[in-house]
């Protein structure tokens, strides 16, 4: 009578054994899940600082960034209202090569540096960044994202917080997000109906992707600061506070509601009309123009940049008349070579 319930449990914890297993492997097939596990070899903690661990071949880059770490953790510590609650470390790749095969991405991936649950990953393009020398800047906000997930947890940052806060806040933080897109370039897409599009909370089990609705990644991390950067020139001690409750676990959208006195949406569009104030006193085209208003005045800037050849703002095409048109913008830009004619919307 005992013999067959006993056959069924050792069937069930084989069963449960096997499926243990079988999910293990699955994960640990996944370069991205062994670095973040630090189940990886041929790296040495640096002498000079033993949170930096540097592949052979790097040890001048891991010595530069174990240079600029105690002000990056300090400039983190200081933006994110609290301090990195454990130990880290930081990996330094000899090669984009062996950086991008660790993470699980594409060899021609842009990415300088990444953030695990433990540890933060950084790519020698980090030193060399679209000519540029990055490094400092990309361990800060690679720093801004592991120290939110320390102090959240990351089920709870994925979950509540919004990815465009989590990115626009690391910009700010680290002073990156305008490398391949600059804050002009932003507001001009903004003005044009090219946004950012804002959620309230985070999502499980991966943030949303710009690419989702057509947005390239650098255009979304200068509109994201752009936006936590406003936040913050509206009123420094609200977005101190702000930013206090969301390291400390409150409701993302109760939180901005409390200290920027409305909703998401509301506040959006008073960031709007900054935007607009600041790219026609920036162009100057409205006080020399008749009938110029904030929200035309890209349109007769763009118009002005189609003549030189300059742009890369996306266009309309209109259907039958031959002309292009900025989304959202009240003028037409027709373009034609070496020629640029703006007509008012209405009359076209
Ligand atoms: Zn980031």
């Amino acid at each position: 009578m005992r013999v067959f319930p006993r056959r069924k449990r050792t069937w069930a914890v084989i069963l449960a054994f096997g499926t243990v297993v079988v999910a293990t492997l699955v994960i640990l097939i996944q370069p991205r899940a062994r670095a973040a596990l630090r189940l990886v070899h041929g790296f040495s903690a640096l002498e000079v600082d033993a949170r930096v661990w540097f592949e052979r071949g790097a040890e001048n880059m891991a010595t530069a960034i174990a240079t600029a770490l105690p002000a990056a953790v300090a400039r983190v510590e200081s933006c994110q209202s609290a301090p990195f609650r454990t130990s880290f470390r930081i990996y330094v790749c000899a090669s984009h090569q062996s950086f991008t095969s660790h993470i699980g991405e594409p060899l021609g991936s842009p990415v300088r540096g990444i953030a695990f649950p433990w540890d933060v990953w950084i790519s020698p393009k980090a030193f060399s960044f679209d000519r540029q020398d990055t490094h400092r800047e990309a361990l800060t906000h690679e720093l801004s994202h592991l120290h939110l997930g320390q102090v959240l947890g990351w089920w709870h940052r994925t979950k509540e917080v919004p990815s465009w806060f989590q990115e626009g806040l690391a910009d700010w933080v680290a002073d990156t997000g305008n490398e391949l897109v600059s804050r002009r370039e932003a507001s001009e897409a903004i003005i044009s109906g090219h946004r950012v599009q804002l959620d309230e909370a985070g999502r499980l089990p991966f943030p949303k992707q710009p690419e989702s609705y057509g947005m390239t990644w650098p255009m979304f991390h200068a509109q994201s600061r752009m936006f936590v950067e406003y936040l913050r020139s509206r009123d420094p001690n609200a977005f101190a506070r702000f930013v206090d409750a969301v390291v400390h676990g409150a409701k993302f959208t109760t939180a901005f509601s409390l200290n920027f006195g409305g909703d998401l949406s509301h506040v959006w569009k008073d960031f709007l009309q900054s935007v607009s104030q600041e790219v026609a006193q920036a162009t100057g085209l409205c006080t020399t123009r008749p009938n110029c208003t904030p929200q035309n005045a890209i349109t007769i800037e763009l118009c002005l940049r189609l003549t030189k050849g300059t742009t890369t703002l996306p266009l309309l095409k209109d259907d039958h008349r031959g002309r292009s048109m900025v989304f959202g913008a009240s003028w037409y830009a027709k373009v034609e070579p070496r020629k640029c004619i703006l007509a008012p919307k209405t009359t076209a």
